[in-house]
């Protein structure tokens, strides 16, 4: 990820700290320091108090990452940002019981940290009289050893309940899923897990506003569009996944030819509904001109240019038996609005966002028409 620095490698996964990290710090110490009115030893609290967290969301996060590694699920790498971690997971296989584990993994860790501080407190004395876990959530920590041992079993405590609530992004909505999974088809499954996610956005949103609680309003807000979020992709990867590129593409597309210029780029742009040109050399794919590239050209080069001065020459084709999804999922992940089609090594046609949209649409509700318009 961009604006990270490596702090440290552990089995194989690099663990970055955002540039944005040194925020919290200051926010920590502004928060335990001056808000509490315990001045520059509250603040040293914060800072301190801050890294513990931060090294204890590392552990969480090496909770789900060791699990997946232990289903060959490669890890490339945990991230720190200001609002948590994140273990950028390869994939999320779709067997319920390795969703599960991976998912539980986490929080697991930290009630496993939780119960082990409690029994060294409870039967060594460490730590002194555990004190009510929400006065140290919003920072009042002495600059002991105590408080610290407090923050450190409340955040563990924290981290384990506030990542098992039942909802997407949270881990508790994956382990509700694959418990859904484990008794109904897996699309079926994340649909209910979606609801029910949304549902308690709901409430703890109704919850928030009722009490005055802006933070509880904005963690249900977060947590409505992840449940959604998580919902659609699961469902483009369910009805594009058994579609090929075959089904969606135009064949009407326009191409231009290497020599031909930037004006008539502009020209074939105007009167017809594409914006991205792949270029041939008659039957042979050369380049493909987007539409962006087009408009920058316009800014350095006359009209006259030819398009071959300006295209894209790498293109990576699409042919029409690939994958609808893996051609899509490409698509976003290089922010490309078209590929050209190629068979045989003959051009043959161009797949747009726009035209996987429209398949996505109609197969989602009709897939029979949809499979006789294939055959044609
Ligand atoms: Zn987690």
């Amino acid at each position: 990820m961009g604006g990270s620095i490596q702090l440290l490698t552990v089995r194989g996964i690099s663990i970055r700290m955002h540039l944005t990290f040194p925020l919290i710090l200051i926010w920590a110490m502004l928060q335990f320091g001056a808000f509490s009115g315990l001045g520059w030893s509250g603040a040293l609290f914060g800072a301190l108090a801050t890294l513990l967290l931060f090294a204890i969301v590392v552990l969480h996060e090496l909770g789900h990452s060791v699990a997946a590694q232990h289903y060959g699920v490669p890890v490339n790498e945990i991230v720190l940002l200001p609002i948590g971690g994140v273990a950028q997971l390869k994939y999320i296989p779709e067997k319920p019981i390795q969703e599960f584990v991976i998912a539980i993994a986490g929080p697991a860790v930290n009630i496993v940290l939780a119960v082990i501080l409690y029994v060294l407190n409870r039967v060594f004395g460490v730590g002194g009289t555990l004190q009510d876990p929400t006065t140290m959530i919003f920072g009042f920590g002495q600059l002991n050893v105590d408080s610290m041992f407090n923050y450190i079993f409340t955040v563990n405590l924290f981290l384990a309940g506030f990542n098992l609530i039942p909802a997407f992004p949270m881990d508790g909505g994956r382990v509700l899923r694959a418990l859904l999974a484990s008794r109904m088809e897996y699309g079926r499954a994340t649909a209910v897990a979606v609801s029910i996610g949304q549902s308690l956005a709901w409430l703890i949103g109704l919850w928030g506003f009722l009490n005055g609680g802006f933070f509880l309003i904005l963690i249900a807000i977060f947590i409505y569009m992840g449940a959604g979020y998580e919902g659609q992709s699961v469902e483009l990867r369910r009805v594009l996944g058994k579609l090929t590129v075959r089904q969606a593409y135009s064949r009407q597309a326009q191409t231009l030819a290497p020599n031909a210029s930037l004006r008539d780029a502009i020209d074939r742009t105007l009167q017809s509904l594409q914006a991205d040109f792949p270029i041939c050399d008659g039957e042979r794919l050369v380049g493909l001109l987007t539409n962006k590239q087009l408009v920058q050209a316009l800014d350095r080069h006359p009209p006259e240019t030819p398009v071959s001065a300006i295209m894209t020459r790498d293109v990576q084709p699409a042919t029409p038996g690939d994958s609808l999804f893996d051609v899509q999922q490409r698509m976003t992940e290089q922010q490309l609005d078209a590929v050209p089609v190629v068979e045989g090594g003959r051009f043959v046609g161009l797949l747009t966002l726009r035209d996987v949209g429209e398949v996505f649409r109609i197969a989602s509700t009709r897939p029979d028409l949809l499979t006789e318009t294939a055959r044609t």
